[in-house]
This record gives structure tokens, C-alpha cells and sequence, in this order.
């Protein structure tokens, strides 16, 4: 699989840039004798608490941060997908734009400190303000409907459009609601339902039949008024609906050659997306709009004329030319990401974290650090108002690095578009998936659909996510031609760039908002030998609701999908449909945004706090400590540290991860346990991509 951070590491080795040192910490060792970097911030190791006062994330114990925009300030965290510790319960305040968090437990004011009121619906201790009060004595004359210029009646909020032309999930074009409890329903009206959404829980008209319903909540679902566009209900594993989608792709084969410069055509979006007009040069300043309740923010550059296809370093290490914005720049100015400056080994405690390759087409989905997902869920949502950044690629950057070339201007242009996602992401989701039966022991999507193997492999994935809150929804089937099974049956994994054949495969994704798996017979080298590479990711996170464009999707080794050997248990080394499962789960894992816990190398990390890392000098077998690149940058064949090193992860050291999913490595000789596979923060990440509904 894709080594992903070392080469941007490389580019920022050499930048030339007054590198400001980080203000926060990056690792243990910049917090003196017994302290410990927490998601940035230097802390006395602790257990994991909440409800104490704080102005700042230092004054609360290692898993929580600082709210402050709590009275007092508040230690807590985000519970979306997470548990809170004892004497505290989880409370859904999104719709009334506070966070799903952790607050203390009470039974009587007195349990509660000022500023906070013990609420009898919630059994917890809130601002009186987040509080749903008893509403079932009186029956809403504008529950659900469109909100009256004069303001929808008291006690009720208008849940409005985030901004003209992007409609909200649940309430489109705007209606009357309230703040509610699902586990309390009379904080609802009389005529009212409290539902738990993708956005937080309000109340809809109660429905008996259809009829009842009307305007744009004209669904009645499991007794409430809804609208067509708002999020499927879950409970994970949930039964995916398996469809045929047709056959992908032009009948016969290009006849003409692949042009770098224009790779794949420019696609919309099947999401609500801002556009910027005709496409940007690099090195021009884009600016978009937040609005409030914003709690993931996407921006996808797709290449429109990119001649540069690769940049050199040292002169001889060509990588390819990867799109990423840069100088993500905040409505108070602040500067989120500046991709020049080397990347920290561990990323969990800066704002935006950005690795691997992204040539020609590339998103960069915000949150995706432990960071930037905690106080964006707990100050509910990312800042309001005007954020800016400029299209950038490694070809511009090369300009301002050493021994880099060519350090001509570059003409670059890339197609932008920024897709955001209303509300803070729920503790589960659904996602579609679809297939496409390039190379592999399964021939066609007819024939998928009556195999035992395919049904296993479907079964597990859909466990593994499950881990993650995920439901697996539609799961679309597509064939693809015969000239495209010869061209892509056995790829060429060392090629990344955009007319490589894994990009070129992934342009026959089918338009939607899906993760795409392309199953192979397997993977060749440059020289073209096997290789023993199992899956190979587009980008990280995949450009989702985008189809048809280079990085779409993600390849996984088909060969094994079959059911020989499986028993009711899941086993990832017996089974083969179980470790195409696992291979498929994890290649989707980057697509959804997720680094590997442990490089190989094990000397980088991914950026989350709540993974165990597993560093090469301390965890791999003794006799192979000396070859570990952090001790020996030269060592030549280096020391890839394994699973097996990478299962004692309260140990000391601390060597943990290698029975997470998103491990570089498959598991040789253990079987992964699907409870455990995924962390809350990679959950959290998960649910905040745009392919999570
Ligand atoms: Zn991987």
C-alpha cells in the first residue's frame, strides 16, 4: 500500500520558508519528565473526566478539551460515537447549536454548578438555554411548516436553508421546529415527534399515514412528518440493499493516448456545491462562505489543464504533482494549513493534516485531526463567515524549495468547488458502496449477486463498519468492458500518476455519492512483476460525490473472494471473502479520510490521539531497533515494523494499533476483532466525509 507521508515530509525538509515552530506540541517529548502531548497540548497523565471548569484545553484531563463557549468554560468532549465516563451521560445539544458532549449527571440543582441547570429531560447538567422543556401540554399551530416572517411561535427555533441554494437535510427551504429529547417525547408538542438525525434532535409533526404529511415533509416515517432528503435511520449492521447498476465505460478502448494535462474531464458534484467560475491558476486566492452548524467543510480541486505532471527533488526523486489548497485561512485570519512547513510525525494536535499523493484531482476534508474534530464538534461547528485559501499544487511549491525543479512558474488550473456538510455528524450514518467486477475470482455483477463469497464479503464489511456507526445502504453492481478487464485486470501500482492505470481505472466510477471498489486479480510493478500489495487508495480521503475523475475509488485484490474456508466466525486468514472484506474496509477507511495508524517505517503516524502509535525504535524486536529509519535515516533495507510488534497498547512503551483496520500492514497471524477495529475519532472522521449520509 501507498507509503503516504515520507515524500511531503521531503518537500518540507528542504522549504526554505521561515518555518515557524508550532506553539503546541507535537510529541511527548516537548512536555517534560512525565507529562504527555495530548491532541496538542502538554497535560499530567489523567483519567479521562468531565464537568470541570477551564479556560483552556490544559486545565482538563488527557480526552477532553476545553468548552469555551460553556458557562465557565467546561472540560468534556464529543460523545458522537464515543462513551462518557462514569457521573456523566451523553447529551445531544446540536439543535440548539451546542455539540453532542459529555455532561455530568445530576438528580438535583445542587449536583449542578452556576451557570448550569439540572434538566429533568436530559438527567443532565446543561445551560438552561439547551434545555428542552415539557411541551406536551400545548399543541404547535407551525411545527414543520415554513417559517412565518414574524418568527415561528415561542419556545421554537426556525431551522433554516445554511445559505441559499444548500438546502437543509432535514427541514428544506426552512420550517418550524424545537429542540427535543427522542428519549423524552414530551419535549415535543402534542402533535410532535422528537427524532434523533445526521444533525442533532428536533421535533416533526407526529403521522399516522402519509396523508398527514404535506410541503417538504411530505414522508411519514416511524410516526414523524419528514422530508425526502433527510438521513435514513440506522442501526448498524443494518441489511444493504444490493441493486445491478449496468455496465460503466465507453464499449470499445480509448484510441487515443491519455493526456496528462487533461487527465479525466471536470465533473459536478452530485452534492450542493459553491463554484468559483471559470477554472483557478495556481496561486490564485479562492474565498467561500460558512454558515453557521457547519461541521465539515470539503474542497475538491479537479485538474483542468495540469501540463505539470510531476516535480523533481535532489534531482532524481520524481513525485507526482499533487493538488492541495494552501494557506487555509480561517474568518478570524488565522492560518489553518500551510502545506510547506514538514508535517509533524504526529498530527493529532494541528488543525488540518495533509499526506500522500493527489496528482491532478484531489479533496481536502476538514476536520480530520483529533484536534480540529474536537473543538469543531464542541464550539458546534467550524467558525462562521469568509474563509479563504489559494489553489496550490506541488509544482507552485517547488518554487520555493531547494533542489527542486522545475522552478518555472506553473499554468496549472484546476476546477474548484467547496461541498459542506450542515450539523455535526451523529453517532451513525450510512454509506452507499458500489462494486465493479474488473479482475477477480467473481466475473460480473449477474454473477455476484448469487455468490456465497460476494454475500460473506458484503457481511463482514458491513460489520467492520459497523464499528464505525456506519450502515451499509445501496450497494450498486457495475460491469465494466472487456477492454477495460485486460487494461486494469492486473494494474500497474507503482505508476500514481493521472494516466497510470489505477487513476485511469478509477475514471470509470459511476456518477453519486458512493464509494467505489474496484476489484483486480491482482497488482504489477513498473517492470511488471507481482507484487504482493493487496489494495491501493485513490487519495486520502477519496474526492467523494465525484465520479468519473481520476481517484474515485479504490482497488482491492479480488482474487481470494470466495467462500471457501469461511465458518460462522469471522476469520480474515481462513476465510477469503472475510479478508477481501478487511482489505475493502480499509482501502474505503482511506477514502473516507483515514491515514494509517503506523506508517511503515514507524516513524509517522496518522492524526488521531485516540490511536496508539507504534514507533520503530522502541516497539520493533530488539536486534532490528539499529535498522529503524528514526534511528538510522541511511539504513538501507530499513526496518518495517510489523502487527505482531504492535499489540500492547497500554504498555510502556506504548506500542498499539497493529489490530486497528487502518494498520499499513494486514494482520499476519492474529484475527482482528471487529468490535475494536476502529477508533472514536477515526468514527468521528468518518461520519464528518461527505459519502456519510
Ligand atoms: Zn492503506
Amino acid at each position: 500500500m501507498r507509503t503516504l507521508a515520507a515524500p511531503i515530509a521531503a518537500l518540507g525538509l528542504w522549504a526554505c520558508s521561515g518555518d515557524n515552530a508550532p506553539s503546541r506540541c507535537t510529541l511527548d517529548s516537548q512536555c517534560g519528565t512525565g507529562r504527555i502531548c495530548d491532541t496538542g497540548t502538554c497535560k499530567t497523565a489523567s483519567t479521562r473526566t468531565v464537568g470541570e471548569a477551564c479556560t483552556t484545553d490544559a486545565a482538563c484531563s488527557v480526552g477532553s478539551i476545553c468548552a469555551t463557549s460553556m458557562p465557565g468554560g467546561l472540560c468534556t468532549y464529543s460523545c458522537s460515537g464515543d462513551t462518557c465516563p462514569s457521573g456523566a451521560v451523553c447529551t445531544d445539544l446540536r439543535a440548539s447549536g451546542s455539540a453532542m458532549l459529555c455532561s455530568k449527571a445530576c438528580s438535583a440543582p445542587t449536583d449542578c454548578r452556576s451557570g448550569y441547570t439540572c434538566c429533568p429531560s436530559l438527567g443532565a447538567c446543561v445551560p438552561q438555554a439547551s434545555c428542552p422543556p415539557n411541551r406536551s401540554g400545548a399543541v404547535s399551530a407551525d411545527l414543520g411548516k415554513a417559517c412565518p416572517a414574524a418568527g415561528c411561535a415561542a419556545g421554537e427555533i426556525c431551522a433554516a436553508d445554511p445559505s441559499p441554494g444548500i438546502p437543509n437535510p432535514e427541514f428544506p427551504g426552512g420550517a418550524c421546529t424545537a429542540a427535543c429529547n427522542p428519549n423524552d417525547q414530551t419535549t415535543c408538542p402534542a402533535n410532535g415527534k422528537c427524532v434523533s438525525t445526521s444533525t442533532g434532535s428536533f421535533c416533526f409533526p407526529s403521522c399516522t399515514v402519509p396523508t398527514d404529511c404535506s410541503g417538504s415533509l411530505a414522508a411519514c416515517v416511524a410516526g414523524a412528518c419528514r422530508s425526502s432528503s433527510a438521513s435514513p435511520s440506522c442501526t448498524p449492521p443494518s441489511t444493504p440493499n444490493v441493486v445491478v447498476g449496468g455496465t460503466v465505460g465507453a464499449p470499445a478502448a480509448p484510441t487515443t493516448a491519455c493526456d496528462p494535462a487533461h487527465a479525466a474531464p471536470v465533473t459536478t458534484p452530485s452534492l450542493p456545491a459553491q463554484t468559483f467560475g471559470a477554472p483557478k491558476v495556481v496561486g490564485d486566492t479562492v474565498q467561500f462562505n460558512v454558515p453557521p452548524g457547519t461541521g465539515s467543510i470539503s474542497i475538491l480541486s479537479q485538474g483542468s489543464n495540469v501540463p505539470r505532471a510531476t516535480v523533481t527533488l535532489n534531482g532524481t526523486q520524481i513525485i507526482p504533482n499533487s493538488v492541495v489548497p494552501n494557506l487555509v485561512t480561517d474568518p478570524s485570519k488565522t492560518v489553518l494549513f500551510n502545506d510547506l512547513p514538514a508535517p509533524p510525525a504526529d498530527g493529532s494536535g494541528v488543525p488540518v493534516f495533509y499526506g500522500g499523493f493527489s496528482p491532478f484531482t484531489g479533496m481536502l476534508t476538514m476536520p480530520n485531526t483529533s484536534f480540529s474534530l474536537e473543538h469543531t464538534a464542541i464550539q458546534g461547528g467550524f467558525t462562521p463567515g469568509t474563509w479563504s485559501f489559494q489553489v496550490n499544487d506541488f509544482a507552485l511549491e517547488c518554487r520555493q524549495v531547494n533542489n527542486c525543479t522545475p522552478q518555472t512558474q506553473p499554468t496549472d488550473a484546476y476546477d474548484i468547488r467547496v461541498v459542506l456538510k450542515p450539523g455535526l455528524p451523529a453517532a451513525t450514518g450510512t454509506v452507499d458502496v458500489a462494486f465493479y467486477f474488473v479482475g477477480g475470482n467473481v466475473g460480473s455483477a449477474a454473477a455476484a449477486q448469487t455468490d456465497a463469497g460476494f454475500a460473506r464479503m458484503l457481511q463482514t464489511l458491513g460489520k467492520f463498519y459497523a464499528d464505525a456507526g456506519l450502515c451499509l445502504g445501496k450497494v450498486t453492481l457495475y460491469d465494466v468492458p472487456a477492454w477495460a478487464k485486460t487494461k486494469f485486470g492486473v494494474p500497474n501500482a507503482d505508476d500514481e500518476s493521472a494516466c497510470g492505470d489505477l487513476s485511469q481505472m478509477f475514471t470509470l466510477a459511476a456518477p453519486g455519492n458512493q464509494i467505489n471498489f474496484f476489484f483486480v486479480t491482482g497488482f504489477k510493478s513498473s517492470a511488471g512483476t507481482g507484487l504482493t500489495v493487496v489494495g491501493v487508495d485513490g487519495t486520502i480521503p477519496g474526492p467523494s460525490s465525484v465520479g468519473g475523475n481520476v481517484n474515485s475509488g479504490a482497488s482491492v485484490n479480488g482474487s481470494d473472494l470466495s467462500i471457501t474456508g469461511c465458518t460462522s466466525a469471522l476469520d480474515i486468514h481462513a476465510c477469503g471473502a472475510d479478508e477481501v472484506a478487511y482489505i475493502a474496509a480499509h482501502e474505503g477507511g482511506h477514502f473516507m479520510g483515514l491515514f494509517h495508524t503506523t506508517e511503515q517505517t514507524g516513524d509517522v503516524f496518522d492524526p488521531m490521539s485516540d490511536t496508539p502509535t507504534c514507533a520503530c525504535a522502541t516497539c520493533a524486536p530488539t536486534s532490528q531497533q539499529a535498522s529503524c529509519l528514526s534511528k538510522n535515516p541511511s539504513a538501507n533495507p530499513p526496518t518495517l515494523i510489523r502487527n505482531e510488534a504492535c499489540l500492547r497498547p497500554t504498555g510502556t512503551p506504548v506500542c498499539g494499533g497493529g489490530d486497528n483496520l487502518m494498520f499499513w500492514l494486514l494482520p499476519g497471524s492474529f484475527n482482528p476483532n471487529p468490535s475494536s477495529i476502529l477508533s472514536a475519532h477515526q468514527g468521528q472522521v468518518i461520519r464528518s466525509n461527505l459519502v456519510v449520509r
